[in-house]
């Protein structure tokens, strides 16, 4: 057992890799309160897959704090094949991207070339379209096409190595979002256990919808997280906020794929859809850049940290900063501390809650206009499939942390993603009050309430052999 890990409204997630993989270095980041492992699918193998959930899950059950893990599968994906040496491209060379090797082409053999491993980006791509290349470092222009090749004069030179990710601004690509290869993933995933699948490059609300099928299909109970990642997904944000369990404002890809001083609009309004809609949102990447090679941030780093927590996103997550970095245990430590001097600055009125239609809501809604009223007080609430806790978290309380029991291990997991909720484990008894009671014993040993603490147990009741959803206000004795 570790020592518990301090209330936070925001939670963190880190992504899982060299840096962190060890068992020592996952007691460490659990034990700092890391709410999330991601598992970036671009990077793993399956072997690697199903031992480091295995660890993770080990790692949780000694340190009684079980953590959720998030599987990342990687999406459609386009990529230029292998080269013997990196080519040095030149400004305003005429350089050519072929589809089919060996195809004949025009202009000889002094226009250089490399393979790309998607056939159809002819008749998906058009004359005066942008190619990127590795994260936009190289850039390039269109200039004509035919059946083999997509010939590109060089705006921006550099050098192209082998396998480099290919960003297409604008250009609706017309690959599956659900790859073979994430199926496979998908797949051992599951097998594991895994409580969130995150999906890249959904481009519409029918990516999710195909992922949710695939799910249901494999009776897995795994919440999907949407990434938007390029302009499709701005376009159709709404509807793919209605569509998934959480959204990811996956800023690497997106700052490539759209022009980079509309992040900040895209970020803001993404948050805005997901508290509008009641999803669960986290903003990625780049959080604590620095800190890959520096132990201490930069200013704007800290000041990017802290925007995600007044904007009320869910969740924060680092990348390269825990796969690769130096300082991982020291990023979560450092979003720890931003997160909270920020959510003990946030203003009521800066919270823009969901505007929900249904009774249970308006029940909930409720809970928290009283949590609000009252100075000091606590949300309690029982959750079997997690409507009672998700619906508090989108209303945003402003002060009172929300104390989510399930008799579920998987959903307390899945609980992790949501802002202001504290879960716990504990099975419920057939009588509500007997379950109130043993909450409350519970909460009491984990020295989360105190004689004096005014709570609102949202939870539901038997009536006349019916479940109705209630609302109490008791001060602890
Ligand atoms: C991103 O692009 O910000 C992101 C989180 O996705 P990935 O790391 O899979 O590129």
């Amino acid at each position: 057992m570790s020592a518990p890990v301090p209330f936070r409204r925001t939670k963190i997630i880190f992504t899982l890799g060299p840096a962190t993989e060890s068992e020592a270095m996952l007691e460490k980041m659990i034990g700092a309160g890391a709410d999330i492992v991601r598992l970036n699918m671009a990077h793993a193998g399956h072997d690697w897959t199903r031992t480091v959930i295995r660890r993770i899950r080990a790692v949780s059950a000694r340190l009684g704090r079980e953590v959720a893990v998030m599987m990342d599968i990687k999406g459609p994906e386009i990529r230029t094949g292998d080269v013997a040496t990196p080519l040095q491209l030149r400004a305003g060379e005429i350089f050519d991207f072929t589809v089919k090797p060996g195809a004949e082409r025009g202009g000889g053999e002094e226009v250089r070339s490399v393979d790309v491993n998607y056939q159809n980006l002819v008749h998906d791509i058009q004359v005066g379209d942008t190619v990127l290349v590795d994260n936009g470092l190289l850039r390039l222009e269109v200039l004509a096409k035919d059946q083999a090749h997509i010939r590109c004069r060089v705006l921006i030179p550099g050098p192209l190595g082998s396998r480099r990710h290919i960003n297409l601004p604008g250009v609706k690509v017309n690959l599956p979002s659900f790859t073979d290869k994430d199926r496979a993933d998908t797949l051992v995933g599951l097998e594991e256990g895994i409580d969130f699948v995150a999906l890249s490059f959904v481009r519409e609300a029918a990516d999710v919808e195909q992922l949710r099928t695939f799910l249901q299909a494999q009776a897995s109970k795994a919440r999907i997280i949407a990434k938007i990642e390029d302009q499709s997904g701005i376009v159709n944000l709404d509807a793919i906020v209605g569509a998934c369990d959480g959204l990811m404002v996956a800023r690497g890809d997106l700052g490539i794929e759209c022009p980079f001083e509309e992040l900040p609009v895209i970020q803001r309004r993404a948050v805005r859809a997901c508290l509008a809609q009641g999803r669960p949102v986290i903003v990625a990447t780049h959080m604590l850049e620095s800190m890959i090679t520096q132990p201490v941030p930069t200013r704007a780093e800290i000041t990017d940290v802290a925007n995600a927590v007044y904007e009320f996103a869910d969740c924060v997550m680092l990348s390269g900063e825990t796969t690769v970095g130096r300082y991982p245990l020291e990023c979560v430590q450092m979003l720890d501390k931003i997160a909270r001097r920020i959510e003990a600055e946030a203003e009521p009125g800066q919270r823009e809650p969901a505007v929900f239609s249904g009774e249970r809501m308006k029940v909930l809604h409720s809970a928290v206009v009283l949590a609000n009223e009252l100075p000091h007080s606590k949300i309690l609430t029982f959750t079997r499939h997690g409507f009672m806790a998700s619906g508090l978290a989108a209303l945003r309380p402003v002060s009172a942390p929300i104390l989510a029991l399930t008799p579920h291990v998987a959903l307390l997991r899945q609980l992790r993603l949501l802002r202001a909720v504290e879960p716990f484990l504990m099975p419920f008894a057939a009588d509500p009050d007997t379950t109130i009671e043993n909450a409350l014993s519970l909460l009491r040993r984990a020295g989360r309430i105190a004689p004096g603490d005014k709570l609102i147990i949202a939870t539901d009741i038997v009536s006349q052999d019916r479940l109705v959803d209630s609302i109490q206000l008791r001060t602890v004795t």
